[in-house]
């Protein structure tokens, strides 16, 4: 491979980023190649360690090691509900808050229609599939208060709406448009313990 290949294979792999365009992609390899060796090899041993160890938990779709991630392995937790949030950060979120011991599902994303993210895309099915083999009373629905998390919120409330589960959407103090990554934990603590029948 010539250095011009070398170099412009670097460029397209940077692409592949959001929001990275060939200007940008540009310029962030001339940074990693000229002033930051050490940064970039790193940031190429975490990737390719992170693609290796980490895929999704067959549960609750987040991040994990396992099969099974520990929240969902953990006897502790309440198995009846189940809360639906956006993305991982969410879950963490919800964590803090200390206020909440059921299970989770993480979308890892939101419906948007217009960026060709459909219900496959943010795994709708293998939602339906972990309510139907468990014993799930309580769906709470904690995607974020923008358009697209009502949206969304609201396309899985039709979609469980011939169950007998019930479904709630986290409630007061959640701003319209707030999303639940800014918002402190106590505020969306009271969130979760105020939410309400939808
Ligand atoms: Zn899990």
């Amino acid at each position: 491979m010539k250095e011009t290949d070398r170099l412009e294979s670097l460029v397209d792999a940077l692409k592949c980023l959001p929001g990275v365009g060939p200007k940008s992609a540009l310029r962030l390899a001339y940074y990693l190649l000229q002033r930051n060796r050490k940064g970039a090899k790193n940031l190429s041993d975490s990737i390719t360690d992170a693609l290796e160890q980490l895929g999704n938990c067959k549960l609750c779709n987040n991040f994990s090691e396992e099969e099974i991630c520990n929240i969902c392995s953990s006897p502790k937790r309440d198995q009846h509900t189940l809360c639906v949030v956006e993305m991982p950060t969410d879950l963490l979120m919800m964590e803090q808050t200390h206020s909440y011991k059921g299970m989770y599902f993480v979308l890892m994303g939101r419906l948007s229609p217009l960026d060709g993210i459909g219900p496959k895309e943010i795994h709708l099915n293998k939602l339906i599939e972990r309510i139907k083999n468990a014993d799930i009373k309580e769906v709470i629905l904690a995607t974020n208060f923008t358009a697209e998390g009502n949206a969304t919120a609201q396309y899985i409330q039709e979609l469980l709406k011939e169950t007998n589960i019930k479904i709630t959407r986290i409630a007061r103090g959640l701003p319209m448009g707030g999303e639940i990554e800014y918002i402190d934990s106590g505020t969306l603590a009271q969130a979760v313990v105020e939410r309400k029948k939808i």
